[in-house]
């Protein structure tokens, strides 16, 4: 077995967090690195790893909370809008391999760019053929 994930010590109540939502499946609390106020973190109370080993019903869970969270979220923090994402992978910065959902309120000026500033595309993106990615990815969920 490997070692619980700190997400699951806040799960069994061994690493305090400010919870702001639980059900039998589903956690919620502040991000204790908050990119803003009210930056929520959403998991699943089990630790699957990514969104993939999530299972379907649990996942459904997961953003059925996220749904009801981000208005209530914005209208504690007086904000004018929300950034929501997940960090997918490693190699998308995922610290804790644990799923969640990251609730960042947004606020008129903040400074903060929109979810295509995390990376510069580069002539990568440009010059790949849309039809052949489009065509693996249809092949790839049949
Ligand atoms: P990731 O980079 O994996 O997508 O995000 C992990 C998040 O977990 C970070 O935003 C970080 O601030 C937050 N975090 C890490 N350790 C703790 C903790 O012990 N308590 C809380 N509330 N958040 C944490």
């Amino acid at each position: 077995m490997s070692e619980p994930t700190i997400f699951e010590r806040i799960v069994d109540g061994e690493i305090p967090a400010e919870i702001v939502h639980e059900t039998d499946t589903v956690l919620a609390f502040l991000d204790a690195n908050p990119l803003a106020p009210g930056h929520t973190l959403v998991i699943p109370k089990a630790p699957h790893k990514r969104l993939r080993d999530t299972p379907p019903e649990l996942s459904a869970d997961v953003f059925d909370a996220v749904r009801a969270l981000t208005p209530a979220i914005e209208n504690a923090v007086d904000a004018d809008a929300t950034t929501i994402g997940i960090n997918d992978g490693p190699a998308a910065g995922q610290e804790v391999p644990h799923l969640h959902v990251h609730i960042v309120p947004r606020f008129e000026g903040d400074g903060g760019g929109p979810i295509h500033a995390i990376m510069d595309a580069g002539t990568d993106a440009d010059s790949a053929d849309p039809g052949e990615i489009a065509a693996s990815i249809v092949d790839e969920l049949e």
